[in-house]
């Protein structure tokens, strides 16, 4: 079927699609009569049904019950980020006690660089790819200079070496082989933001622990969006950022992964109170005992409203389950794939690589022409309400989320490029 998948109709696939139900448990940004074609949720997730009563329950708890409510509401504030974590865990690949829900996304990276990045005179180095996230990049450059390196020379970027601006585990290695004695850190993407390009997570892993580096990855574009297994990758780290695929809200609390091995070694890290030993800590004694697991590295006590949502948006991930969400989501984006192949290929390159293992929802569409149609094009979707999102100089990402987006959202994609290249000539 698949070399003819530009060809089925769109209500065919969602008819058969076992998880279109999920659809009904978000609430879609409207669109005039009807709803918008919402493919950002590789920037921001929708918002499930159940998190407003979820609020209103911690507002309910806080007003009748009051500080008694960290022990006696329905869903007890003490042990709060406890209830999250089975959900992470399966979000990870991971165990219960590799991973915790705290802090922020570039927040998490800094404090487990604290404790995971420790350069030496010989060894300063840390490795990301060139054309990272910002914040990522801000992170590591203010950390190596933090240790009195210096960026310049003790950072290192790896371009691109494949047509599209991906890079292949050959280059990694190709770096790895080169400089590797000189890095202490590889700090990884899980899927990159621009390209949408999926990494093999425990090959990273394998080259970069037989130079003797420490891993880490950036999950903010893999969590939520391919199922994971971080613990068998043998990663030191991770972190990543709940609103983009895990659908928990606009800055919600992150997550973060400190794997088995690491749970009791004595490590440098930033304390607070919270990452102090459960058993002991409202003894409040001067010495903090960590935590043994990700849970040592907690500062505070969590933001309860925040919490909330990713509680309820880990139930939906739950009960539709990663494996069965993976597999409609290779659907919708081959679907994607075929049509912008079949019907558009003057008006898009798709810069994303076409092996499904090597990617996840989301394809980064080139528009031919340059930055000027490209603009013309996002604002012509936008005015459509279809909605992705656009990333300079020509670049417009469109992520089909298996749990909200349906095939049908697909179709008016293609459908709505077509109708703007068809006057201007672009198509024939
Ligand atoms: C979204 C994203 C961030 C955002 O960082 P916050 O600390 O959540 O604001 C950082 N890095 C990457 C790779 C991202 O995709």
């Amino acid at each position: 079927m698949s070399e003819h998948l530009h060809q089925v109709p769109a209500e065919a696939l969602d008819a058969a699609d076992p998880l279109r139900h999920f659809r009904d448990q978000f609430l879609l940004p409207r669109h005039g009569d009807g709803e918008q074609a919402y493919f950002c949720g590789n920037s921001l997730g929708l918002q499930p049904r159940g998190v407003r009563d979820a609020l209103l329950q911690e507002l309910d708890d806080w007003a009748a019950l009051g500080v008694e409510a960290h022990f006696h509401g329905r869903h007890p504030w003490m042990p709060y980020h406890n209830e999250v974590r089975d959900g992470l865990a399966h979000i990870a690949g991971a165990l219960p006690s590799e991973v915790v829900a705290m802090n922020s996304l570039t927040a998490n990276l800094h404090l487990l660089m604290v404790s995971f990045y420790r350069p030496t005179a010989e060894r300063p180095a840390i490795l990301i790819e060139a054309g990272a996230f910002p914040s990522d990049r801000h992170a590591v450059a203010t950390q190596i200079r933090f240790h009195g390196f210096d960026p310049a020379r003790d950072l290192i970027e790896l371009e691109p070496d494949e047509p599209n601006g991906t890079i292949s585990l050959a280059a990694i290695d190709r770096v790895l082989g080169e400089h590797g004695h000189r890095i202490a850190l590889v700090l990884w993407p899980g899927v990159q933001y621009r390209t949408g390009q999926a990494f093999d997570l425990a090959a990273i892993t394998r080259l970069a622990h037989a130079r003797g580096c420490r891993v880490g990855f950036d999950l903010a574009h893999a969590a939520g969006n391919l199922p994971l297994a971080l613990h068998d990758s043998g990663a030191d780290f991770a972190a990543w950022c709940s609103y983009k695929y895990l659908n928990a809200g606009p800055g919600a609390v992150a997550g973060a992964f400190v794997h088995e091995r690491h749970a009791r070694a004595d490590l440098p890290r930033f304390a607070g109170w919270w990452g102090h030993d459960q058993a002991t800590r409202f003894k409040m004694g001067p010495e903090f005992v960590p935590t043994p697991g990700a849970d040592g590295w907690q500062l505070s006590n969590p933001p309860i409203l925040a919490l909330a949502p990713l509680r309820v948006s880990l139930e939906l991930f739950g009960r539709a389950g990663l494996p069965a969400l993976r597999e409609k989501s290779e659907k919708l984006t081959a679907y994607l794939e075929a049509l912008v192949r079949a019907r558009l290929p003057d008006v898009l390159d798709i810069v994303t690589p076409a092996e499904p293992e090597r990617r996840g929802c989301q394809l980064s569409l080139r528009v031919r022409g340059g930055r000027d149609q490209g603009r013309a094009l996002f604002e012509h979707l936008v005015a459509q309400g279809i909605v992705g999102d656009w990333r300079e100089p020509d670049v417009i990402r469109i992520s089909p989320v298996p749990l909200y987006n349906q095939f049908a959202d697909v179709r008016r994609f293609i459908a709505a490029v077509e109708a703007w290249a068809a006057p201007a000539g672009a198509v024939a």
